[in-house]
């Protein structure tokens, strides 16, 4: 059986850090769930530790939540096709935007419904996801003010995710800034500063957090234990987290390097390979289609993950020390983008302990 073995008590461990951190900088966090599919469980948990509000990118995993009887704020982090705003505006309590038609349409429903939804406009202030570029942001902003008056409570900016940009102050600099500007032009004043992801956590630990930013959206760290931005483990958080098993179904002695006339291999790759005698190899139930095999770090020392196809993942044992049949299970800890794939696997079984 191909399994995750959830560690709750490690999740909660950094959510408390997390939450602390963040709190001695006078900063809210929103705990980003995407990773886990809104998993349930593990957000109560989180909810617990005393983050109050969830950040979600699909309206699926809010409404996974709230069918479990969760009650914190959601913020939903990226918007769905147009055909599903009337279900934003039923969901969540804030979003994160970036175009003014969308915002026009969401707010207009939004009073139709008598429904409060707070929108955070999104400055892209370098990493070139979303956002209007920060150089064309305050024109952009205005006409958002026009639109959405006071429900225009925050603007935000987001890092490391498209273009690995890292955070600094003053990157943060450039978003206090667009905020005073629209004050001073429109008298609408942004409560709202929110900056941060993991990739932004540096200038917590560091207290060079611009005063005025006020709100993180924090993912990866609470979850992994990690920042893949900074390519770090973030200090003071563990990563005991989340362990796949993958069980052994073939277990042989071959050689290195195939034999025949190579072309591609299941995926248009066109693989290499190194002399390195005969090796003993086993194939784990788990494959592409649940995993990245470059995401996944054996526990075991002397197993190595040579590659995956649709449902194999073949792991050089050769070099383990000690007896491994079939049958026998070997456990890996997970990238963020390998865990995002395992939670999102409906083949994978998930176990909390
Ligand atoms: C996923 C996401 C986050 C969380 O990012 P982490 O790097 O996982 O902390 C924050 N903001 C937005 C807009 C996101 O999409």
């Amino acid at each position: 059986m191909a399994w995750v073995e959830i560690n709750t008590s490690s999740i909660e461990h950094n959510a408390r850090f997390l939450l602390k951190l963040a709190t001695e900088s006078g900063v809210k966090i929103a705990g980003v769930t995407k990773v886990v599919c809104g998993d349930p469980i593990i957000a109560d948990k989180i909810l617990k530790v005393g983050f109050q509000e969830i950040g979600e990118s699909r309206l699926e995993n809010v409404k996974r939540m709230k069918r479990a009887a969760l009650q914190p704020k959601f913020l939903l982090l990226r918007l769905p096709d147009k055909s599903r705003y009337g279900e934003v505006v039923d969901l969540v309590d804030s979003l994160l935007i970036s175009e003014l038609g969308p915002l026009e349409t969401l707010n207009s429903l939004a009073k139709e419904k008598q429904k409060q939804v707070e929108f955070i406009y999104m400055v892209d202030t370098g990493d070139l996801r979303e956002g209007v570029m920060y150089y064309e942001a305050s024109e952009e902003l205005e006409k958002a003010v026009k639109i959405a008056g006071n429900n225009l409570k925050g603007i935000g900016t987001n890092l490391g995710c498209f273009g690995g940009v890292v955070a600094t102050p003053g990157k943060f600099e450039v978003l206090l800034d667009i905020g005073e500007r629209l004050k001073r032009k429109t008298g609408v004043e942004i409560e709202k500063y929110s900056a941060g992801n993991t990739a932004s956590l540096t200038l917590l630990e560091r207290d060079t957090l611009p005063a005025g930013i006020n709100h993180y959206r924090i993912g990866e760290a609470l979850m992994c234990g990690t920042d893949v931005t900074n390519n770090r483990k973030v200090p003071s958080t563990v990563q005991d987290t989340f362990t796949l098993h993958g069980e052994i179904i073939e277990l042989k002695t071959k050689p290195s390097v195939p034999i025949g006339d190579t072309g591609y291999d299941a995926f248009g790759r066109r693989p290499t390979f190194e002399e390195r005698g005969v090796r003993n190899r086993a194939i784990l139930d788990l494959g592409e289609q649940d995993i990245p095999p470059s995401g996944l770090k054996p526990l075991l020392e002397g197993c190595e993950v040579i590659h995956a196809s649709s449902d194999h993942l073949i792991v050089d044992i050769t070099d383990f020390d000690g007896g491994l049949t079939v049958g026998d299970s070997l456990p890996f800890r997970m990238s963020y983008g390998a865990l995002l794939r395992v939670m999102t696997s409906p083949y994978i079984v998930k176990e909390y302990v």
